[in-house]
């Protein structure tokens, strides 16, 4: 994240994505690594995320990126939460629970839709039905933003055309008169392959947990943040012709050695992973029969030692398993696998004794019972 900064020009303000428990990583412990390598700002995506952080200590303005339920308006404020407007009628809605002139500012950020097609302000007409709500005295426009489709796609063809909307309706922006403080359009891939898309702020999720697309941004090197170990909890040889797993999904062709790993789908190892290998003595072990709730079973190289190592995720000898390599095998970012780790695996936080010390009781919070280490 520090490099991320050092390579923003002063004038951009980073906006720190900690959403989805910042992406699996641990959402306090994200938001505070994030603040410490000086970002400015705080995303997630839904109000109980922000209260979160709000009750960890954090101070930084959290943007909420995701429409909130109208009658939570007065606890947003009291949290002094940024929060997303995606039309007219939300934000009349909001004025039942906040009236015109009651205390407190309604801090807004405006969202457009220049073609993902998710949420936002699609016609200029919507954007005039939408402005006299944002002209009221306790309404401060603090951001008017987009987000793209196809950032970390080699095409750049629909890039561009959002790229093209997102001008025009800034004019709109700009025509109506308001004070705008931030306009802004890029998460990670856009903002590290385009840097003249930076405009006032960079919203930084996935890079800053060290996924980004690497094949079109060679000229930032960052590693992922993230590496998943576990411990076979039971060793056993199969003869020829045993079954194993649900529905007898395995079957052995030879005498072969097979371990348990106490993670499964609940943890979010889901029957995707299919197909997929893990790390044992340093070698490469493949996953066999049906993924389980809470385990599964591997085929081993051998007679592993009962609670040897086994690495899903990282480096293990002179073998990795890479989030690219999962990434393609269930056909989607890496950012999934990390954001589906479920709260039974154990996160542990290396080089982070500053934070332990400021944050150690939400940190304890975050302690699990599974052994996964
Ligand atoms: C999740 C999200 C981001 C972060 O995107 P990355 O590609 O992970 O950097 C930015 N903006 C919005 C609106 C998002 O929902």
């Amino acid at each position: 994240m520090l490099n991320i900064r050092k390579s923003l020009p002063d004038s951009v303000k980073l906006m720190a994505v900690v959403k989805a428990n910042g992406y699996g990583h641990g959402d306090i412990e994200s938001a505070a690594a994030a603040e410490q390598a000086g970002a400015d700002y705080l995303a997630v995506a839904y109000l109980e995320e922000a209260i979160r952080l709000r009750d960890a200590g954090m101070k930084l303005p959290i943007l909420v990126l995701t429409p909130i339920r109208p009658e939570l308006t007065p606890l947003a404020l009291k949290l002094d939460l940024s929060l997303t407007v995606a039309s007219a009628k939300w934000l009349a809605d909001v004025r039942v629970y906040k009236p015109f002139a009651s205390a407190g500012k309604l801090r807004i950020h405006v969202k457009m839709d220049t073609g993902l097609g998710r949420i936002g302000i699609r016609t200029k007409r919507e954007w005039d039905e939408l402005v006299p709500w944002l002209r009221a005295e306790d309404v401060e426009v603090d951001g008017f933003y987009t987000h793209f489709a196809t950032a970390g796609q080699a095409d750049t063809a629909f890039l561009e055309r959002q790229t093209a909307r997102f001008a025009e309706m800034k004019e709109w922006g700009r025509s109506s008169g308001l004070t705008i403080r931030h306009y802004h359009c890029a998460g990670s891939a856009a903002a590290l392959r385009f840097p003249h898309l930076a405009m006032d702020m960079v919203r930084i999720g996935a890079a800053m947990y060290g996924f980004y697309p690497e094949q079109l941004v060679r000229s930032v090197k960052l590693e992922p943040a993230l590496s998943l170990h576990s411990r076979l909890i039971h060793v056993k040889k199969l003869a020829k012709g045993d079954y194993l797993g649900y529905g007898n999904s395995y079957r052995a062709d030879e005498d072969e050695w097979i371990g348990t790993v106490p993670i499964g789908y609940a943890d979010g190892w889901t029957q995707r992973m299919q197909g997929t290998e893990v790390l044992i003595e340093g070698q490469r072990a493949p996953i066999v029969g049906k993924i389980c709730m809470d385990q599964l079973m591997i085929k081993l190289p051998g007679p592993c030692a009962d609670g040897a190592l086994v690495t899903l995720i990282g480096l293990q000898g002179e073998q990795r398993i890479t989030f690219a390599e999962l990434a393609a095998h269930i056909g989607n970012v890496a950012q999934e696998i990390s954001a589906s780790l479920g709260p039974r695996v154990a996160r542990t936080y290396t080089d982070t004794e500053e934070v332990h010390a400021r944050w150690d009781n939400q940190i304890r919070r975050n302690e699990f019972k599974q052994a996964v280490v």
